[in-house]
């Protein structure tokens, strides 16, 4: 399907060209698709380039008919990775190629992408040795400040024209948990109590990557922020080759999809998603299961028999909850990971399970284990699938995915669901508004208190005054209508308004402050 595109791309751009050429009246249009008028981040737009207003030569001879007009649309990003780990030096070096179609309706003169290890608390963990274009050409004139890579384009660059970026850099891992200031942060690695040996390597926002494109702001990469999500992230294709230098030979590697690799190497593709992740350790221990044909593995470390099984069955429960309720899984694998830092961290395919509640299992439901795998399985609807801007609307997927916390436990185990809102939610008060930025939060508390559980008192109240049944009709139809989009909080609304039958005036303003 990505060749066919590729090919007609060609074509249109041999069209174009012949076009001016010989000053015809053909004429290219780049006409942005139907994207939802709604959305202001629109990566999802699809623009469609249609060369059919070429104006027929006046002739009484019958003209044949042309065969029909293929109508190319807009390419997702491609990402071809080949990765190089030296697991002992723990130094990863990398070739990242990415074919980029230019996503705005006119000509751009430089692009930027989003560097997420070079954040200014990892100091000399991003080196970028060398930029090039497809023909081999250097880029020696780019700006790298902090996570934004800013390069300039000096040939004409089309609305849906592509290009090829080469970008050869390395990067020295960042020990985990080691950062003053900076709350638990999946990237880089950790080691062992005992003996200080490598524990768990995780490739996370490692790479450079294509932000959205929004008409009037231009590329969206939003600071960095020590809590809260920052990133937001447009669907691609990736393909990516890990080689493992000096690493143990009972080294595990657990990933956004199945490695399809030989021998000794490692090979990944993933596709129509938000990022590729992989996380590595020689201890794993390994659970595999197949639901509705999607892979689900779980990873954790040993000692952990009873919790790991828990965190893994919650993970092919909610996966099977959520199928039924909204879209099928769209991945042929979900893997659930214990972290080695004390926090959550979902992504495309793979997510992180805090290790203190590893520590903390009681095997039973009424526990932060079970509850946190049905929220982060949940980001795979609302993340991966249905996508938002994490910065600035940071509610939109945390309030959905807490509350559907709730929504697995009341099927699974309805016991557990008193003293999910107990000591869940209602122990830290929550209150206040809900649409609040990561930047308005004051601290990783106030943000999770509001964002959070705040946020899963607005959906149950939510789903009080409208009843069950628009409801869940409401979000399977806001899954459907925004899968593989950027959605805001006014596609949220507008499709809303059309399911609710009451008025929200007085819930709508309990819960938020910038809604009118
Ligand atoms: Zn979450």
């Amino acid at each position: 399907m990505k060749m066919m595109i590729k090919r007609w791309s060609s074509l249109l751009w041999a069209i174009l060209l012949v076009g001016a050429l010989v000053g015809c009246s053909t004429r290219v249009t780049a006409v942005p698709g139907s994207p939802t008028p709604t959305s202001t981040v629109s990566p999802s737009l699809t623009p469609t380039v249609e060369p059919t207003d070429i104006i027929p030569p006046a002739t009484e001879t019958p003209i044949p008919t042309p065969p029909p007009t293929p109508t190319p649309q807009m390419e997702l990003p491609q990402y071809q990775i080949s990765a190089q780990l030296d697991y002992a030096a723990l130094q990863v070096s990398v070739v990242e190629t990415i074919t980029i179609q230019n996503p705005a309706q006119q000509e751009l003169a430089s692009l930027s992408l989003a560097v997420p290890p070079n954040t200014s608390w990892w100091p000399n963990v991003f080196r970028l040795q060398e930029l090039s274009w497809q023909d081999g050409e250097k880029i020696t004139e780019y700006s790298l400040e902090g996570v934004r890579l800013k390069i300039p384009i000096r040939e004409a660059w089309f609305p849906g024209q592509s290009r090829d970026l080469t970008i050869t850099y390395t990067l020295s891992l960042p020990e985990m948990n080691k950062v003053a200031g900076v709350g638990p942060s999946p990237f880089g690695y950790s080691r062992t109590k005992d003996n200080n040996l490598v524990k768990q390597i995780n490739l996370v926002d490692w790479y450079p990557f294509l932000p959205p494109y929004q008409e009037g702001n231009g590329w969206i990469i939003h600071d960095p922020q020590v809590y809260g999500e920052y990133l937001v992230y447009p669907q691609a294709d990736f393909d990516v080759s890990l080689q493992i230098l000096n690493g143990p030979n009972d080294l595990v590697v657990a990933a956004s999809s199945l490695d399809r690799g030989g021998e000794g190497s490692h090979r990944y593709q993933l596709e129509e998603a938000r990022n590729f992740v992989l996380s590595l350790s020689p201890y794993y221990q390994v659970l595999e299961t197949g639901v509705n044909g999607t892979q689900v593995l779980g990873y954790h470390f040993p000692f952990y028999e009873n919790a790991g099984e828990a965190a893994f069955q919650t993970t092919v429960d909610a996966l099977r909850l959520y199928a039924d309720l909204y879209a099928p899984y769209p991945q042929s694998s979900l893997t659930m990971v214990q972290a080695d830092f004390d926090h959550g961290m979902e992504y495309e395919g793979l997510y992180f399970l805090n290790r203190s509640f590893f520590n903390g299992y009681n095997d039973s439901p009424s526990s932060m284990l079970v509850a946190i795998a049905a929220h982060e399985t949940a980001h795979q609807w609302w993340y991966g699938s249905v996508a938002n801007d994490q910065a600035l609307e940071p509610w939109l997927d945390e309030a959905i995915c807490t509350y559907h916390e709730k929504i697995y436990l009341e099927t699974y185990y309805p016991e557990a669901v008193a003293w999910w809102w107990d000591n869940r939610v209602n122990v830290y008060q929550p209150q206040g508004v809900i649409d609040r930025s990561i930047y308005e939060t004051q601290s990783y508390l106030d943000y999770r208190d509001t964002t959070y559980l705040q946020g899963a008192h607005f959906m149950e109240d939510l789903r009080d005054t409208i009843g069950d049944e628009a409801f869940f009709s409401f979000l399977k139809a806001y899954a459907e209508a925004y899968a593989g989009k950027i959605a805001t909080g006014d596609d949220f609304f507008n499709l809303l308004e059309t399911y609710a039958e009451v008025d929200l005036r007085s819930l709508v303003d309990r819960y938020f402050q910038d809604r009118p």
